[in-house]
């Protein structure tokens, strides 16, 4: 069960980065809202009340890219490490919150999986 969670969030990064990119996320430029439109850089698109218009802009992908990035560092750091709970082994400096005495997966992974609550694939024990 203890990486189930973290090859769940690691598939759903993997699925927002690839959609981002599919975005044109790598070069493109970045999305901006006017009024009630959004210039998508290679688009123009018209029609959104201007606080959706400032939403999807929020969601540029370059931006996304960059916060999936983020992610990717948090749950790098929140992986347990090989020690695996024993003070015995070797520890690479990773925030094994089983080494830590924390709860496994701790609150920041629970916290990553949160938007995904409602996702088919997300695991059921934890
Ligand atoms: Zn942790």
């Amino acid at each position: 069960m203890s990486q189930e969670l973290v090859a769940f969030l690691g598939a759903r990064l993997d699925e927002e980065a690839d959609l981002a990119r599919r975005c044109d996320g790598d070069g493109c430029g970045e999305w901006v809202a006017q009024g009630h439109a959004v210039d998508f850089c290679q688009s123009r698109l018209a029609g959104f009340h201007p606080t959706i218009a400032l939403h999807v802009a929020l969601h540029d992908p370059a931006r996304v890219l960059r916060e999936i990035e983020a992610k990717r560092r948090v749950l790098a750091r929140h992986a347990l490490s090989p020690a695996g709970g024993d003070p015995e082994l070797p520890w690479e400096n990773v925030d094994d919150c089983q080494y830590d005495g924390d709860p496994w997966p701790c609150d920041d992974l629970l916290d990553l999986a949160s938007p995904y609550a409602d996702h088919p694939d997300r695991p059921r024990r934890f």
